[in-house]
């Protein structure tokens, strides 16, 4: 068998192991009873350990090393075609990385994680900070065992941050989000002086069965495989891939306010098209290259279909009679113009996912310099909740009244996914700069959407984001698809352009 054939029947065996994880751990945020929990958190650290002896396999590194692969030099010989030299890069930094960290770390983490993660959700249910705090701490506490194993030298939250969004840098992001800050904060200034928009007509009951028909309709509309996906319920929304041709995701409904779960799942099927139209090719299929370029990039196709898409007048131009037939007694009387605008509102808000795309990167900013904070020492976890509290009293001018609503909203930390949270406000950035480049290569997308032709866009998406898998690095993938580094301003000129008009503002 050749080198590269071998490396991939290897790389398989760990890649089935997660899958088969993330199976248990779609069950566990979605059907399994609390009581199971002390079964499944043994069962997630089992197969944790399982596929990190897998991948620290010596066969992979000596043949690694065959291939030319090296840790300075990964793409291995110039003799191997494109496609493989992307694959030795990738497995070279996996196993690298694997072979740092020791076998009774990965399985502590991925117990305590379980334990942390439940404890998260009793901890929400209850309003009670105290009932997790605990957890996040030993969270904390592994998250920089992890990282001092990887690389030592390192400031912790650059080695986190990197495990999601490859080549980035604390630092780097600092930079972004101080210019992005001060034109948010501009701009939503500009918008709170003006008149505000109304969005209560959309307020009204609305069944759970109701809004999942819309999501379904939504998922069909967007040409999502039904026959390879499923929607569900959970307490904090997720998209999870459980192998070939079988991704989920979730949704969450407020019974009172329908868009909060329309908005939802036109996110996580966002996320769900990118996991589904990765290339299906045998060097792709079950191995490491037939995966996300980063967070952030996987995050740029939910928020591109959620807002760029989900929030423009083009779409709902086509869309919105089809809507309106499923919320007949609450769509009624409601003009497609006033919907537009109505879900366009911009208002300071306490809860992440539920935000407007003018303050949502705000949320994200504070959780940076939160988590950044916890992680050097500086804030310690007993006071977080004030710390977030007066964050978002300074970004937004508005203070949670409860933890739920404040620092027990999400539910990455109790996973031990710091480092992650950049990848929501990149997403944004990427989206915009993905949106230009249609427009610049003569597209003209928002004609092509008005006239319902959602599958120009798709196929575009498929073409320079879906396809490549994990080929790419995601700074290299956005200068391949725009022809520029990350740049805040096509994002902050495309808010501006969109709420001047809304805002009626100059
Ligand atoms: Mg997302």
């Amino acid at each position: 068998m050749k080198t590269i054939e071998k490396l991939r029947q290897l790389d398989s065996e760990s890649i089935l192991i997660g899958h088969i994880s993330s199976v248990l751990a779609w069950d566990q945020e979605t059907y399994m009873p609390i009581n199971g929990i002390n079964e499944r958190s043994d069962q997630l650290a089992f197969l944790e350990e399982l596929s990190h002896k897998k991948i620290t396999n010596p066969e992979i590194g000596q043949l690694l090393d065959e291939a030319g692969s090296s840790s300075m030099e990964p793409y291995g010989a110039e003799s191997f075609s494109f496609i493989d030299r992307a694959y030795l890069r990738i497995l070279r930094r996996k196993y690298d990385q694997a072979i740092k960290l020791p076998a009774s770390l990965v399985s502590e983490m991925a117990k305590i994680t379980s334990f942390s993660q439940s404890a998260w959700q009793e901890a929400r249910k209850n309003d009670d900070f105290k009932l997790w705090s605990p957890h996040l701490s030993k969270m904390i506490e592994l998250s920089r065992n992890y990282a001092s194993c990887i690389d030592p030298d390192s400031n912790t939250y650059d080695v986190l941050l990197d495990k999601h969004e490859e080549g980035s840098s604390e630092a780097e992001i600092k930079t972004v989000f101080s210019e992005l800050k001060a034109e948010l904060v501009k701009l939503l200034d500009k918008i709170l002086g003006s008149n505000q928009l109304d969005n209560s007509r959309l307020f009204g009951f609305c069944p759970i069965e109701t809004q999942k028909k819309l999501s379904l309709l939504m998922m069909e509309k967007l040409d999502n495989d039904s026959n390879s996906s499923r929607l569900d319920c959970s307490a904090h929304p997720f998209t999870i891939s459980l192998g070939e041709s079988d991704t989920r995701i979730t949704s969450r409904y407020d019974c009172n306010y329908f868009p909060s779960g329309l908005f939802t799942t036109l996110h996580e099927t966002g996320h769900c098209l990118y996991e589904l139209g990765i290339d299906p090719a045998p060097g792709y299929k079950r191995t490491s290259l037939g995966n996300s370029s980063s967070a952030g990039i996987h995050e740029s196709q939910s928020r591109f279909w959620e807002n760029v898409i989900g929030r423009s007048m083009a779409f709902w131009l086509k869309n919105y009679s089809g809507i309106k037939d499923i919320l007949t007694t609450i769509l009624d009387e409601v003009k497609l113009e006033y919907f537009y605008s109505a879900i366009n509102k911009v208002e300071p808000s306490f809860i992440r996912v539920e935000a407007d795309e003018v303050t949502y990167a705000l949320h994200i900013i504070l959780r940076f310099e939160l988590e950044s904070s916890l992680l050097n020492g500086s804030l310690s976890v007993k006071d977080l909740p004030e710390a977030w509290n007066d964050g978002m009293l300074k970004l937004m001018g508005i203070k949670p009244d409860n933890d739920r609503e404040g620092c027990l909203q999400d539910i990455h930390w109790a996973m031990g996914l710091f480092g992650y949270f950049p990848s929501y406000a990149l997403g944004n950035l990427y989206a915009a700069q993905m949106w230009d480049s249609m427009k610049n290569q003569g597209l003209n997308p928002e004609e092509v959407v008005a006239k319902g032709d959602l599958s120009v866009i798709l196929s575009w998406l498929r073409a320079n984001v879906h396809k490549p898998g994990a080929i790419y690095k995601p700074n290299e993938l956005i200068r391949k698809i725009s022809g520029k580094e990350l740049d805040p301003v096509c994002f902050t000129k495309y808010l501006k352009e969109k709420y001047s008009i809304l805002y009626n503002f100059s």
